[in-house]
């Protein structure tokens, strides 16, 4: 049987409900779908005899205590999985379940084997010889990202619920939308949650454990050119497509993403639309370093200002804005988040593999609203695509480590 009875049925019941967030929507959360789930989830947890279950209403996250059962002070551990997929088709998802997988067999996701597993495409495949996988059907992505994390923390408290010989403190639960489209911890409510640390728990495969992230800011540029006719454009004419490029131009040419890696940073070009008469670009700006994070920006203003003061009059307008920053520097204060969750891996047989990630978590937000929140995986792998999947073995391990952190902030 099964460690977590209800841990595959869950997870399996969570990705087929459509849930993706919407990116263009200024709603919180940015799909009714998304409320539907959490308004669901809600009424499982209430079903469980958990207490001061409630969504919070600044961020529609949904809250959840599981009482601890110490006598002494320790501290309360949160936590946290978005319910929300990425921007990918999420409609109809039919799960495939492969037991005892081989490891290196190449995996049919449709009838007609249009999509495949392929271990030499994907060598993750070969970690998972003898596991059981759930993948796609080739035309939707699973939502691994995060319904494992969901199902995994519920999993954990049921656990709890039964085994009341394990010692453990107040346990808070948030489940929250939006993730995916960067927004979903804007409005996270610290306070109202009420833990002292806590952990997302949204890495990718087994081990996986991040504490450092990105510095983030988006960059718009806005260029004003001087339509003529070409005919008698000769020193009138500013095509904006043109100053655009010459932008462009001016960045470092290597810090781009696809030239780069681990703590390099970059400048991504993400939009250009144009005429010449108005362009308009789009940017992301990325480091791991705060300082370096800082000079990049200066960089893109400087290059604006350079070429306007060349043309002698504003015509590149740059507007940025900070998005997120590294936890790395909250959690440094105080490594004991991250040594916990090292040696929750290590009691259950999991090597931890601490990286900075390429990206932004909701704890990169949560983390500067000063509850200090490292990211633990869920188990899956290819997220946000139709070659997502995830073992069911990785995902008990999941499991595991959330009690073992439970247990390790009892035990101080
Ligand atoms: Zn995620």
């Amino acid at each position: 049987m099964a460690k977590y009875a209800e841990l595959i049925p869950n997870f399996l019941t969570f990705v087929k409900i459509n849930t993706r967030s919407d990116p263009h929507s200024t709603s919180i959360p940015s799909a009714d779908r998304e409320t539907q789930f959490l308004d669901q989830l809600k009424d499982r947890l209430i079903k469980m005899g958990l207490t001061d279950v409630h969504t919070n209403e600044q961020s529609a996250y949904v809250f959840v205590t599981l009482p601890g059962n110490v006598d002494k002070p320790v501290p309360t551990v949160g936590f946290i999985s978005h319910i929300d997929t990425a921007d990918f088709n999420a409609e109809n998802i039919n799960p495939q379940i492969i037991e005892n997988y081989d490891g290196y067999s190449v995996i049919k996701l449709d009838e007609k084997g249009e999509y495949t597993l392929d271990p030499k495409v994907f060598p993750s495949l070969k970690k998972y010889e003898g596991q059981t996988l759930i993948t796609t059907d080739g035309s939707t992505l699973l939502g691994a990202d995060d319904k494992a994390g969901v199902a995994e923390i519920i999993s954990a408290v049921t656990y709890l619920q039964s085994h009341p010989a394990v010692k453990h403190g107040d346990i808070k639960i948030a489940f929250g939308p939006d993730e995916e489209i960067g927004t979903g911890a804007d409005h996270f409510d610290v306070k109202d949650f009420g833990a002292d640390v806590a952990y997302t728990v949204d890495g990718g495969p087994l081990g996986d454990l991040n504490y450092e992230t990105f510095n983030a800011a988006d960059a718009q540029v806005t260029i004003k050119g001087t339509d003529v006719h070409p005919a008698e454009a000769k020193g009138i004419m500013v095509n904006a497509i043109q100053v655009g490029m010459d932008f462009h131009a001016a960045l470092p040419d290597f810090d781009r993403p696809e030239k780069t890696q681990d703590r390099e940073g970059f400048f991504h070009l993400y939009d250009f639309q144009g005429t010449v008469d108005h362009t308009e670009m789009g940017y992301i700006i990325r480091d791991h370093d705060r300082d370096r994070f800082e000079a990049r920006k200066r960089l893109f203003k400087g290059i604006a200002n350079q070429m306007n003061s060349d043309f002698g009059e504003d015509r590149v307008k740059v507007t940025l804005k900070d998005q997120y920053y590294n936890m790395g520097e909250v959690i440094k204060k105080d490594p004991t988040p991250v040594k916990i969750a090292e040696q929750a891996m290590k009691n259950v047989g999991v090597k931890p593999h601490v990286f900075p990630v390429r990206g932004g978590t909701d704890g990169s937000k949560i983390s500067y609203m000063g509850l200090p929140t490292p990211n633990i995986f869920a188990g899956g792998e290819n997220m946000h695509g139709r070659f997502e999947y995830v073992s069911e073995q990785a995902m008990e391990k999941a499991v595991d480590v959330v009690l073992e952190i439970a247990k390790g902030y009892a035990e101080k």
